[in-house]
């Protein structure tokens, strides 16, 4: 259940712009503005789905979160009971206590399982770090951890390559829990997966945050997952958040064309609820260089003459009780009958 009073990180004005170098001096010529001006809270105990098309940034503003991207403007507010602090203004050693608090599970544990290494091999360095100095101690936090993510406690003696796609990602589910973090970004994390695997792999993430009181930041392409488990959806574009709001009324009450267009190529069981498909024609556009005016006119099939000029704000609409913000000029035009 999240804590609506009790933010576990405040973002505001985060921008991750990545330089763009030219030329035999190496100039910088322009920026990739992979996260441009994000500001959101994420609340604790709550499940926080970020979605959005691949290259639209959501990714990076989940990387600059925990630090492993730096933040090129805004503030990434910590808060505990007794302390807030900006993560963007700390060094590596001041960082260092909060990135066990705050961890990743990624869509392939490859990346964080090495191939040379048994599990145990693996799953131990981040227990060495925080001072587990003991190999008893280590070796039992670890078979908990694997029986955790219902795998047998026995299996740290293996490889990597022992396992299925979706035993690995419950070892990376383990390996992050391995610190005791209170939120966890899952990027991607079952979007890898068989139907029927990211079923129990959701499950399991379910279990573990009702069970260690866990936060997530939920990232993914795919808004059929989220409506399931999400308490809020945020949907990305173009390193902008343009619409946020509860996960039943995004899908009940939808303001903006883009979250539309997502939600319209959701396949549905039902032919009776399937909604028009909105094709989206093209890529999103490059963050080097983004559309003037509202960033998703060129493909909007609602975009007035407005939308090429003027940039729509992220307003708060109330609906339903509950606040629901969303950056679109239509939703302010007076309804025409
Ligand atoms: Fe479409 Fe215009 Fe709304 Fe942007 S502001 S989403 S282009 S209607």
């Amino acid at each position: 259940m999240q804590d609506d009073q009790n933010p576990i990180l405040t973002l505001r004005d985060v921008k991750t712009y990545f330089p763009v170098k030219a030329g035999i001096f190496k100039r910088t010529v322009a920026h990739v503005k992979a996260v441009d001006g994000v500001s959101l809270d994420i609340y604790r105990g709550e499940v926080l789905g970020l979605v959005g098309e691949s290259g639209c940034g959501k990714t990076t503003l989940g990387k600059t979160i925990l630090r492993l991207v730096e933040a090129t403007d805004g503030d990434i507010t910590y808060s505990s009971k007794n302390e807030k602090t900006n993560l963007a203004g700390l060094n590596n050693e001041e960082m260092l206590p909060f990135r066990k608090r705050l961890q990743i599970v990624f869509q392939d544990p490859h990346s964080s399982l090495n191939p040379a290494f048994t599990i145990f091999g693996s799953l131990q360095d981040p227990l060495k770090k925080y001072g587990i100095k003991s190999r008893k101690e280590r070796r039992k936090i670890i078979g908990d951890l694997l029986e955790s993510v219902n795998m047998r406690r026995e299996y740290m003696d293996r490889y990597p390559h022992e396992f299925s796609g979706g035993q690995r990602q419950r070892i990376g589910i383990a390996r992050a829990l391995s610190v005791e973090p209170e939120l966890i970004v899952c990027d991607e994390a079952v979007s890898a997966l068989d139907v029927s695997i990211q079923a129990q792999v959701l499950q399991l993430l379910m279990k573990l945050k009702n069970e260690r009181n866990l936060t997530y930041l939920f990232i993914t392409h795919d808004l059929s997952v989220t409506e399931y488990i999400c308490d809020r959806i945020a949907v990305m574009y173009l390193g902008r958040i343009v619409e946020l709001c509860r996960a039943e009324e995004l899908y009940s009450n939808t303001l903006h064309p883009y979250t539309e267009a997502l939600l319209s190529a959701i396949p549905v069981a039902d032919l009776d609820k399937q909604t028009k498909r909105i094709v989206l024609e093209g890529d999103v556009p490059s963050p080097v260089n983004p559309p003037s005016g509202c960033p998703f006119h060129p493909r909007c099939h609602k975009a007035i003459d407005v939308c090429k000029t003027q940039v729509p704000d992220l307003k708060s609409y109330n609906a339903n009780g509950a606040e629901h913000f969303a950056s679109c000029h239509l939703i302010d035009l007076p309804e025409t009958t």
